[in-house]
């Protein structure tokens, strides 16, 4: 083909910004001089639904950004502590890497812990996003529902613990971290968008609590937590006993959270808590089952330390990160009292 005449779209510039620079933002500017045209995409009167399917997957997709930058910050902490040698942890001979302090040791396993977390949270998603177009039809719907429940979960917690396990991840390295030279920065800053774009944590939580929780009465949500039970069948206690606590908190939690339904400052001043609340919570059942899997001994064909160290993710999952839920549904059920109290315009005032 010819080039036709030149369309009236301008980029006018490219931001300056704290991450993510090999990916140019611009400010682009259409139609200042003789009009930009525009083209039809798709039908006429389809693009809402064109749009709510493009976000629903683009959110996932930011949700695996967070996973992945999670994933290169921890690769690269892990590397940094098994090599950096820095007085001598407890127990251990003069020479013993970083890696054996226990506060080190703590904040790398957690990481560990997490990322599988997130990793199995967004399989299940994923899942549930391709079977509920391309599954059995009789599942479709089920499906649709539960991608469409899981989605800001991926898109808010992924994304919100990525900011923190990179800078754990830089926390690992010291002083070092903070030095570009170690590359630790750069995913602590890139990360930082994560929980911005494609709709910010809070955009994420009000679909959550209004859309996914409240419309159906908890519904959803219920069914969601009905599987996670039906899981913990056969589980040993150890997985099962903290599984079974959590779930039990969120169903007290819920309930609270449609008892709001009439008032919606209520509700959306927990949803944020509520939303990391249900993603602690789906950590906790993938951790279960991968801790089961193990236990069970139906992990056939891999070495006995890649088995041990997966039995022990899932137990520091369980140990050191579920509990997050608790203080967050003791937050959801004071009611947020306090903060609806807060006049915005005392905020200045000192
Ligand atoms: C690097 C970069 C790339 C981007 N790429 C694209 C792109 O390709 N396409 C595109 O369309 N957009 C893009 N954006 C825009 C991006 O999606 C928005 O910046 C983002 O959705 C937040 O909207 P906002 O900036 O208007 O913030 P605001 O809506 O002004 O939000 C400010 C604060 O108020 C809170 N807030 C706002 N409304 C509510 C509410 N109802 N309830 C509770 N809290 C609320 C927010 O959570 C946030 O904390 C990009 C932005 C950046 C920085």
């Amino acid at each position: 083909g010819t080039l036709g005449a030149r369309n009236d779209v301008r980029c006018m510039s490219i931001e300056k910004k704290l991450g993510i620079k090999a990916s140019p933002t611009a400010v682009m500017q259409y139609g200042e001089a003789d009009g930009a045209v525009g083209y039809l995409v798709g039908e006429e009167n389809q693009g809402l639904s064109i749009m709510f399917g493009m976000m629903n997957h683009a959110r996932f997709a930011v949700g695996l950004q967070g996973l992945s930058v999670a994933e290169r910050g921890y690769q690269q902490a892990v590397d940094y502590a098994q090599n950096r040698v820095q007085g001598t942890p407890l127990d251990c001979s003069p020479g013993a890497s970083i890696a054996h302090h226990p506060d080190v040791l703590r904040l790398l396993s957690v990481m560990r812990a997490e990322i599988e977390a997130m990793r199995g949270l967004t399989v299940i998603g994923g899942a549930a996003l391709d079977l509920a177009r391309h599954g059995p039809d009789e599942d479709k719907a089920k499906l649709d529902e539960r991608a469409s429940l899981l989605i800001p979960v991926i898109k808010g917690w992924l994304t919100e613990r990525a900011v923190t396990l990179t800078s754990d991840a830089v926390q690992v390295h010291g002083g070092m971290g903070f030095i570009e030279e170690t590359g630790a920065a750069q995913h602590y800053r890139d990360s930082r968008i994560l929980p911005i774009y494609e709709g910010t944590t809070a955009i994420q939580a009000n679909d959550l609590v209004f859309r996914k929780t409240l419309r159906d009465g908890g519904a959803s949500v219920r069914a969601l937590l009905s599987e996670m039970e039906a899981d913990l069948t056969g589980l040993n206690q150890k997985l099962a006993k903290p599984m079974r606590r959590a779930l039990a908190i969120t169903h007290q939690t819920l309930d609270f959270l449609c008892g709001t339904a009439n008032d919606p400052r209520r509700s959306a001043v927990s949803s944020v808590d509520w939303l990391m609340m249900l993603g602690w919570l789906c950590g906790g059942w993938v951790m279960a089952r991968s801790g089961h899997v193990v236990a069970a001994g139906k992990a056939q064909g891999f070495s006995q330390s890649f088995l041990d160290a997966k039995r022990v993710t899932a137990d520091i999952y369980l140990q050191q990160c579920l509990p997050e839920l608790e203080k967050l549904a003791r937050v959801i059920t004071s009611g947020g009292d306090a903060v609806l109290a807060m006049d915005p315009e005392w905020l200045t005032r000192h």
